[in-house]
């Protein structure tokens, strides 16, 4: 089975890693001639919007997913009208803009900070009012990693805010002062069977996601975040893996954003569970049977930023699986991560410790 993939990140080249056991063949459009699936996969060098390599990728493939949910709308218009393509273009459309995406989880019952469209500096200033601050304002698109955002304290921080952002539509939420932050990973298949992944929780610094922890046993919480991710699967009648982020205040989920693709708090899956979600999302949307989603022992992703640390440092800790995407390093690039599963809690944390560190953090960073 020919597979096709938009973007040729880590998550392309893991996806494809995931994919050749199964006897899978990938193609990859990427219009970066050193895009890291590239080593691992035949790479198209091309524009996403170009139509000629979509036809070509759409000839040969079964089925075409992406790594990336910046794919324009018409690349996906092309590649829907020719070729299975999963997850579907509503869901992109959705996740690409924070406003579309934010009325979705409203009308579904999931509930979100408050939050207001801004499209002048009077919109800003009668939402600051509404929503009142500390709030947080957004571009409505092309955001990641805490890109395109920044935090109004105060009334004077809504001037230099404008200032920054406003030359693009934005979004104003209300300033979640979180417990915890969460993700769910949720996968459905054509025929509509679907699989979870226990909760993971996540913890970022500066926006970038810097450490994933799965199981993390809140059994309640998990039921609640399945459910929440059940009525958005079945709403969009997908195809593949959801990540839906939450924050975690009084003990309660508010949904934060979400990617119609695989994602990074699943990196965990490749050792931490019995199927990764690399696997999965392949056996979605080639309706092939889902793999069992539990977690084996208990897992620590650490994202590698910028730099990765010495191999064998890392390898000499029991516990450690070492992934380099085979980036160039670059600063604020992710390059690779590094995932703990064991079986003994207190061991997996121990070797945490020891290896935060050697990513740039003190032992301590993460409580
Ligand atoms: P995002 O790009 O929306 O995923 O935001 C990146 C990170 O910024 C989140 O994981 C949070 O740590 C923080 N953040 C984003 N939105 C809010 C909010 N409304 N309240 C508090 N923290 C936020």
């Amino acid at each position: 089975m020919n597979v096709g993939i938009i973007g040729g990140g880590q998550l392309a080249r893991m996806l494809a890693l995931a994919g050749y056991p199964l006897g899978l063949r990938f193609q990859i459009l990427d219009p970066a001639a050193d895009a890291c699936a590239g080593q691992v996969a035949p790479l198209i060098q091309g524009d996403y919007d170009d139509a000629a390599q979509l036809a070509r990728l759409a000839h040969w493939a079964d089925v075409v997913t992406f790594d990336f949910e910046n794919v324009p709308a018409a690349a996906a218009h092309i590649l829907a009208e020719r070729v299975a393509f999963h997850p579907p273009a509503e869901a992109l459309a959705k996740a690409q803009d924070r406003l579309s995406e934010k009325t979705l989880f409203w009308e579904l019952g999931i509930p979100t900070p408050n939050f207001a469209t801004i499209d002048s500096f009077e919109e800003l200033q009668s939402a600051a009012k509404r929503i009142h601050l500390p709030a947080v304002l957004k571009t409505r698109r092309l955001g990641y990693d805490g890109k395109g955002q920044r935090i109004l304290r105060t009334p004077q921080d809504l001037e230099p805010a404008w200032q920054a952002l406003g030359s693009v539509p934005l979004i104003l939420e209300s300033f979640v002062p979180f417990e915890r932050e969460v993700s769910v990973l949720a996968i459905r298949r054509r025929d509509g069977a679907t699989a979870f992944y226990p909760l993971v929780e996540n913890h970022h610094r500066e926006g970038i996601l810097r450490l994933s922890r799965a199981p993390c046993f809140m059994p309640e919480l998990e039921q609640e975040g399945w459910d929440y991710a059940h009525r958005l699967l079945d709403r969009l009648n997908y195809v593949g893996l959801l990540a839906i982020e939450f924050f975690i205040q009084e003990g309660r989920l508010i949904a934060n954003e979400m990617a119609p693709r695989v994602h990074n708090s699943g990196h965990w899956t490749i050792e931490g569970a019995a199927t990764s979600q690399f696997e999965n999302h392949l056996r979605a949307i080639l309706d092939l049977p889902l793999g069992a989603t539990t977690a084996v022992g208990h897992a620590v992703m650490l994202n590698c930023i910028g730099a990765l640390p010495e191999r064998s440092a890392v390898l000499a800790l029991p516990d450690a699986h070492y992934h380099d995407y085979g980036k160039t390093p670059r600063s604020g690039r992710k390059v690779g991560h590094i995932t703990l599963r064991g079986t003994d809690p207190d061991a997996v944390w121990k070797g945490l410790k020891q290896l935060l560190p050697l990513v740039g953090f003190r032992p301590e960073a993460f409580g």
